[in-house]
């Protein structure tokens, strides 16, 4: 009992640094969810709606976004958690997994709340990921009930100019989450001319067929109403001249995706 007090003070006291916080997200995990942007984002993703969320604050707590503890955040749950009822709290960024002691003290406080567990997601493009490190993102994982995981493109050369970052570390995540059994719904982004081949959306559809707790796929129409911030922060727009995606096309390539997943699930034997 001792050793579980301790523990929680210590967790509750953790400090974060944030971008935002919104209260009653519906688009970002199951149900109504307390939103926790966290600031700093390693990736340079060419359709990034968020590019205020990309520069970390330096060592010495000057810089971009906020600090904030644990407690705080849950606070912020606790003054409205009668509209969380089948939500919970997700985690997105920026990149959270950039900040694995501060979510992991969040998810785990989080599970232990005095007024009953709060539901945990962690919405990642896994960007600070590896196989080879996956011990340092243990005790975050141990406290998430659901990811949300962003695959890009199947294409590595296509992902390093998209994202300016390498394909492995979300493919090295998808394989950790799967061998966890942690339920995962899976986001790709669908670019005019980038991301919309047919090719492209069954090769993603084979790669989560290697995943058996994949418990939904997301497939997001590009849009370009992420531009004006570009236009505020004074960085040049990359997809500058590219057309928003028609949403009724991104249905049909999910639809083949899908297929292309199924397929893979049965030469699989599943
Ligand atoms: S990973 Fe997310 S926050 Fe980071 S650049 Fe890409 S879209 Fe933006």
């Amino acid at each position: 009992m001792t050793v579980d007090i301790k523990s929680r003070t210590r967790d509750v006291d953790v400090v974060g640094r944030l971008h935002s916080i919104e209260s009653f997200g519906t688009v970002d995990g199951p149900g109504t969810r307390l939103v926790v942007f966290c600031q700093g984002c390693p990736m340079r993703c060419q359709y990034c709606h968020n590019p205020d969320t990309w520069e970390f604050a330096r060592a010495d707590g000057t810089g971009p976004g906020t600090s904030m503890t644990v407690g705080e955040v849950l606070e912020r749950y606790e003054r409205n958690r009668p509209f969380y009822k089948s939500g919970g709290i997700t985690v997105t960024g920026g990149e959270p997994m950039a900040q694995p002691d501060f979510v992991a003290a969040l998810f785990r406080a989080a599970h232990e709340a005095p007024a009953g567990r709060i539901h945990t997601c962690l919405d990642t493009s896994a960007a600070m990921f590896s196989a080879e490190h996956a011990e340092r993102f243990s005790a975050l994982l141990d406290a998430t009930d659901m990811v949300l995981l962003d695959i890009k493109t199947s294409d590595p050369a296509l992902h390093e100019t998209l994202c300016g970052m390498p394909a492995s570390h979300a493919l090295e995540l998808g394989d950790e989450l799967a061998r966890r059994g942690i339920p995962t719904l899976i986001r790709h982004v669908v670019v005019p001319g980038l991301t919309d081949s047919e090719e492209e959306c069954a090769a993603v559809g084979r790669i989560i067929g290697n995943w058996d707790n994949v418990v939904g796929l997301d497939f997001l129409p590009y849009h370009t109403m992420g531009k004006v911030k570009y236009d505020k922060l004074d960085i040049k727009y990359p997809l500058k001249g590219v057309k928003a995606m028609d949403a009724a096309r991104a249905k049909e390539l999910r639809t083949i995706a899908l297929r292309a997943r199924a397929q893979r699930r049965a030469e699989r034997g599943r």
